[in-house]
């Protein structure tokens, strides 16, 4: 049973939406609800880019900002998933595809900027439970 607070994306409306509990979407009025999986995304703490906000990608479709050390969890149907982020103007990521079940439900992922000459790269990686500041 999942408890705490989600993001959720709207499946009517694209709306991104941090829920704890059933909640009609406040743009079109869908029910928003947990999904049954989770993924745990953690942006780890770094001194570079601090104030840019990242962007988050589920499968392709914007789900909002995540900001530095922050832990943000998303609610989504079992399944495979592809998980990229954008920092700022850069579209350079080493994005992550993980698979979650119900003998699995839950994904661990963390990521951090690594930077380059040009432009800087996000890196998700596999995370462990213990690697998350909750
Ligand atoms: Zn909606």
């Amino acid at each position: 049973m999942m408890t705490g607070r989600f993001r959720v994306r709207c499946p009517g409306c694209g709306n991104v939406t941090d829920i704890n509990t059933d909640i009609p979407c406040p743009k079109c009025g869908n029910t928003l609800a947990p999904m049954g999986a989770e993924i745990k995304l953690y942006r780890m703490g770094s001194p570079i880019g601090v104030a840019i906000g990242f962007g988050v990608y589920i499968d392709g479709q914007p789900c909002g900002h995540i900001g530095n050390k922050e832990t943000v969890s998303y609610s989504v149907p079992f399944g495979t998933h592809n998980v990229r982020m954008t920092a700022g103007m850069s579209r350079k990521c080493v994005d992550m595809t993980l698979t979650l079940t119900p003998q699995a439900p839950v994904g661990y992922l963390k990521a951090h900027i690594k930077p380059g000459f040009i432009s800087n790269t996000v890196v998700i990686e596999p995370a462990m439970p213990q690697d998350m500041p909750l």
